[in-house]
């Protein structure tokens, strides 16, 4: 197998036990030295509520948004965003290199045998980034992974969050309403909503507000990146 983001072949130096145990066996698609370059969050003292790394306790951005909302986030994530994360999504979503989709699978898939959920669903692309780009990247990013649903719909916004700065994106007005197939669920299901990167919690938290506004109480968000 070659890694998705370098091509070098991977060697992924199964232990005997592991051919021979009926586990199952995760594929992996990044190399080595591709995975150096990644920052793990894992045990890093992070932000209880939205897993900002190396925060002591509650970090000021979550202190804003419960003053703001009165409730508290339930967010993880996987990796501190960085130079690698940043020259990965510059490939898989500026440049619309789908086959990018795969390169973190191993990790996205250890992390949802860990925690369960009864409904999962993901922050769409709007309908005038799904025709430039041909895909959903987020879609694309967890749809082998979670049984997706497609439950928010997301407005056209005036201009993509990644070209606006902190401000800009903490004022941004709702860009979510729901579909029609949120009324599928039981109000008590334990609910996922995924993203690819968190950065002020903005989209996350607006994705979060229309199911609270439906009556979901128990909802939690991961992304890729934080
Ligand atoms: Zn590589
Ligand atoms: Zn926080």
């Amino acid at each position: 197998m070659k890694c998705l983001n370098c091509g070098a072949e991977i060697n992924n130096n199964l232990k005997i036990s592991e051919i021979f145990s009926l586990k199952e066996i995760i594929p992996n698609y990044i190399c080595n030295l591709c995975r150096q370059q990644l920052a793990p969050l894992k045990n890093r003292h992070n932000c209880p509520r939205c897993f900002k790394p190396d925060s002591e306790g509650i970090c000021s951005d979550c202190l804003i948004w419960e003053q703001k909302y009165g409730k508290t986030n339930c967010h993880q994530a996987l990796f501190e965003y960085n130079q690698f994360i940043h020259s990965y999504f510059k490939l898989y979503k500026r440049y619309g290199d789908v086959l990018l989709a795969k390169l973190f699978y191993q990790d996205i898939k250890s992390w949802s045998l860990k925690n369960h959920f009864d409904v999962v669903t993901y922050v769409p692309a709007s309908q005038s980034h799904f025709e430039k780009r041909g895909f959903d990247p987020v879609y694309e990013l967890y749809a082998d992974i979670f049984d997706l649903k497609k439950l928010l719909f997301k407005i056209d916004a005036d201009k993509p969050q990644a070209q606006k700065n902190r401000l800009e994106r903490m004022q941004t007005p709702q860009t979510f309403s729901a579909l029609p197939e949120i009324n599928n669920f039981q109000k008590n299901q334990r609910i996922l909503i995924l993203d690819d990167i968190y950065t002020t919690g903005r989209t996350l938290m607006y994705a979060h507000d229309i199911f609270l506004s439906y009556g979901f109480k128990n909802i939690c968000t991961f992304s890729l990146s934080r």
